[in-house]
């Protein structure tokens, strides 16, 4: 978005050119807000949520291997949780289910020491490219993810990135993904930050599920191939743009000021 064409000009009178003044008066604000996924995105973490949800469902509710042939992946712990306890016979509205919630968390924190299984680290590029767009005014950085608050903090702040989000919408807020994009504008807006449109948005994850999401509300998706689907999957589900990973940052700011252009444009 230019300067002169700025969402609080444009919203307020829409027929009048700006000032020339205007820009040199106003403070940029930020156009585009980034909405970063987390597991398969900015991290993996040897499938320490896994093993964490398994064995809190089997101290809870007595059931061992609770999630086997249940999908994970780009889902929200509590649609994964609700399709495992349906999948056994629990109420819905079962007092036990926040109790697993609980334990759940305490295994994560036991669990996110360990080696794991499969990948487990920061994901290529991504510590330079959060230094990078922190430093920068014309982007905002929040949270799009399936974790419960508390397991996103947990999982970022074991790899020292939550610093970098003032704020997101988790799988405590909506079962469904699609609905996380105008919570995260909500609460972006509420905790302080910019007033940003959907339109405003790019959800940058690793699954068909992310850039579902953003398509629903009219967000952008840029889809990164970290995770568990491919480059050509990531396409045909439909994604604005596709990288391999986040390891070139000057490679996703431009896909990120293309969004920015084809916005104002
Ligand atoms: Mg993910």
């Amino acid at each position: 978005m230019k300067d002169s064409e700025s969402r609080s000009t444009k919203n307020r009178r829409p027929r009048d050119p700006a000032p020339a003044t205007f820009a040199a008066k106003a403070e940029l604000p930020a156009s585009t807000l980034l909405l970063f996924d987390i597991d398969g995105t900015l991290v993996l973490t040897g499938g320490a949520g896994g093993r964490a949800m398994s064995m809190a469902f089997a101290e809870v509710f007595g059931v061992r291997d609770a999630f086997r042939g249940i999908t994970m992946a780009g889902r929200t712990d509590t649609w994964i949780v609700g399709d495992a306890a349906s999948a056994h016979g629990i109420p819905p509205d079962s007092p036990d289910l926040a109790h697993f919630r609980e334990v759940y968390l305490q295994h994560l924190v036991s669990e996110l020491q360990q080696p794991g299984n499969g990948r487990k680290g920061t994901m290529p590029g991504v510590r330079e490219l959060l230094d990078t767009l922190a430093a920068r005014d014309d982007v905002y950085l929040a949270l799009l993810t399936g974790n419960y608050e508390s397991g996103a903090r947990l999982k970022l702040e074991y790899y020292d990135l939550w610093h970098y989000f003032a704020c997101g919408a988790f799988g405590d807020d909506a079962p469904q993904r699609n609905g996380l994009v105008s919570r995260a504008v909500t609460r972006v807006a509420a905790s302080g930050g910019p007033v940003f449109a959907n339109r405003d948005a790019v959800v940058i994850g690793d699954t068909p599920l992310d850039v579902e999401c953003a398509s629903y509300c009219g967000a952008r998706s840029l889809a990164v191939a970290t995770g568990s689907h491919s480059v050509d999957q990531l396409r045909e589900a439909g994604a604005d743009a596709v990288l391999q990973d986040l390891g070139d940052t000057q490679e996703v700011l431009r896909v990120i000021a293309d969004f920015g252009s084809r916005m104002a444009g």
